[in-house]
């Protein structure tokens, strides 16, 4: 098998191997270290790298579609639906049938302002659900919230700050509806402990007793979803 691989050689010591999110293995080589070398490199590591391909391929419904076509595969609360794309002069809201997200532009042939839309369209829901689970969880551990952003963080879920304001990536939408839960008692517990002490995760625990298979998911699949 052949595998997508860019190999790099810079000032360092030892071979180094990385997935990119661009799909492709990152190798980075000493500048005089012979090719058989990092041929063999990659024979040792042939069954890890077919495997991460497997997954990427596996779960790239994850990623953000980069277009607003026909048959795009996306995600919305964990699972994997295809994008219908219809014309439509009157506005019509997207609607979800069978495996697929009915979703109305204007002109098909408009792609940059079709995407934004779809963005926009996952923004706003994002927004409306997510909203709502923090006012749950706040009120649960009986904390103010102030404001509720929906953002989009380039590596991270959520974040917050002392005054009461918490941040969401709107690219949690994408994930199971047990894990953007579980990320936004987090930060709700953040109000109460701004750190990752015992304490803090006891917290987690008591208003999400699941929390740590949620954690484990995230680990696992929310660099997909960075995307
Ligand atoms: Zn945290």
């Amino acid at each position: 098998m052949d595998f997508p691989v860019s190999i790099v050689k810079e000032k360092r010591k030892s071979l180094s191997i990385q997935f990119t999110q661009s799909g492709v293995f990152l190798i980075k080589a000493p500048y005089f270290l012979k090719q058989s070398f990092i041929n063999d490199f990659l024979d040792e590591k042939k069954s890890w790298m077919s495997k991460t391909l497997d997954n990427f391929s596996a779960f790239s419904y994850l990623k953000t579609p980069n277009e607003c076509v026909t048959d795009v595969e996306l995600a919305y609360f964990g699972e994997k639906y295809s994008l219908s794309v219809f014309e439509k002069k009157s506005k019509e809201m997207p609607y979800f049938k069978d495996n697929r997200l009915c979703f109305f532009v204007d002109r098909l042939d408009e792609k940059e302002s079709n995407i934004k839309k779809l963005i926009l369209w996952y923004r706003h829901l994002a927004k409306e659900i997510f909203e709502d689970r923090v006012y749950f969880f706040a009120n649960l551990l009986g904390v103010e919230v102030k404001t509720v952003r929906i953002k989009e963080l380039k590596s991270r879920w959520g974040s917050c700050s002392t005054l009461g304001n918490i941040n969401l990536n709107w690219k949690l939408i994408k994930a199971p509806f047990s894990v953007i839960d579980y990320v936004i008692a987090h930060e709700c517990c953040h109000l109460l402990h701004m750190n990752h002490s015992y304490e803090f995760w006891d917290c987690v625990e008591s208003v999400y007793p699941d929390y740590k298979k949620c954690k484990s998911w995230l680990n696992k699949y929310g660099h997909y979803m960075l995307f």
